[in-house]
């Protein structure tokens, strides 16, 4: 059976929605890149700064609060003083991170790279989410295949998308990859005619 793989790439990271004091409402606060350390007596600090989208006022991100250095693998202490830009770009994306630190979440905009569904009866689709944001799989696939609310749903009662796991495919949010069988692609839809 065809094997189909779907990649989600996300734009940047989610931005996070938080009371601004300077402009006095809730904005959009995005990670900046770089890591704070501080350290104090024997403990260090480390935070990872986001800045508002309107007026750039900061927010400190916790990523570890009073450890000892020596408790710090060797080398990623380097990291966080460096601002090293993978390590910043695994916090910024880590949604774990993002709710230990209370924030309330701005999923990104993505695009999906990806092998296009065959003209046939059975297939795989494979959709795999390097960073698991909890994006709506129902979006994703309405997306990728420039389906409507109500094409999707009728897909999806009819089981011409369908999951191995009983999950709720309307509602279902993506973690780090899903495989769906697709049937009797492309979907014949009664309310258009072929031309
Ligand atoms: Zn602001």
């Amino acid at each position: 059976m065809k094997k189909n793989v779907w990649n989600i790439l996300y734009l940047t990271p989610p931005h996070v929605l938080r009371y601004c004091k300077k402009c006095g409402k809730k904005t959009e606060f995005f990670s900046s890149g770089l890591f704070r350390v501080n350290a104090q007596r024997k403990y260090l600090d480390i935070w990872l700064i986001y800045k508002c989208n309107c007026c750039e006022t900061t927010w400190n991100a916790t990523v570890s609060s009073r450890v000892t250095p020596q408790s710090v693998p060797s080398g990623l202490l380097e990291k966080y003083t460096n601002n090293d830009r993978d390590l910043a770009e695994k916090y910024a994306m880590n949604i774990d991170f993002l709710h230990k630190n209370g924030a309330e979440i701005v999923l990104p905009d993505y695009r999906i790279d990806g092998d296009c569904l065959q003209d046939q009866k059975v297939q795989l689709l494979e959709i795999k989410n390097q960073f698991p944001l909890p994006v709506k799989l129902s979006a994703i696939i309405r997306k990728k295949l420039n389906l409507s609310q109500k094409q999707y749903l009728n897909v999806i009662e009819s089981e011409k998308i369908r999951s191995a796991l009983p999950l709720d495919l309307h509602k279902y949010k993506l973690k780090d990859s899903i495989i769906l069988e697709i049937h009797d692609y492309p979907f014949c839809d009664k309310t258009h005619s072929e031309p």
